[in-house]
């Protein structure tokens, strides 16, 4: 949960430290706003990815299932600005499957919180293999880092890209060609 008092009065001291007069009027209402905003953008760090995994469905084909652009938008945690992008979820079921939108939803539990793109990913795969226990698992994320484009290190529009290959996929090229083509397709 957070804590507005603590966040509204960081948010004075960082306006301070800025060499902002936070008495002015347009800053007045500003540490309470971004406080209710904490509250849905860092939403995630009191969910569990296993209230949205855990209902599952049986089935008999074991096919590779796959969720593509699936819109996110995280905080880095290194500069505290948004990173967003799409991600893209497949895993091969092993007899259980889940409801589409709940990939989605496991997206947002990791999403929303500080982040960094890299163990995101990981987290998105390894939570589909602890509660599907599926065949494998892989994830794409791509990404445009705020606090890359915004400073000029890269140019806008840049994308970060990361992956994680859980079970089958780890070293199955074939598999990781076919999630590629579903991708594009
Ligand atoms: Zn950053």
């Amino acid at each position: 949960m957070v804590d507005h008092e603590k966040v509204k009065e960081a948010v004075r001291l960082l306006l301070e430290g800025i060499g902002e007069d936070t008495g002015r009027e347009g800053l007045l209402e500003t540490p309470e706003r971004i406080a209710k905003m904490y509250e849905e953008i860092y939403g995630g760090m009191d969910e569990d990815a296993g209230e949205h995994l855990s209902k599952v469905f049986s089935v008999d084909n074991s096919e590779m299932v796959l969720e593509k652009d699936i819109v996110f938008y995280s905080t880095c945690e290194h500069h505290l600005m948004p990173f967003y992008g799409k991600a893209h979820v497949a895993y091969i079921p092993n007899g259980k499957v889940v409801g589409l939108s709940k990939l989605a939803r496991t997206v947002e539990v990791y999403a929303r919180r500080p982040q960094i793109q890299e163990r995101m990913t990981g987290q998105i795969a390894d939570a589909i293999m602890q509660h599907l226990k599926p065949q494998g698992a892989m994830v794409v994320l791509e990404a445009e880092h705020m606090c890359m484009t915004m400073r000029g290190v890269k140019k806008p529009g840049s994308k970060t890209v990361s992956v994680a290959a859980r079970g089958v996929f780890q070293d199955n090229a074939a598999l990781q060609t076919q999630f590629y083509h579903m991708l594009h397709d």
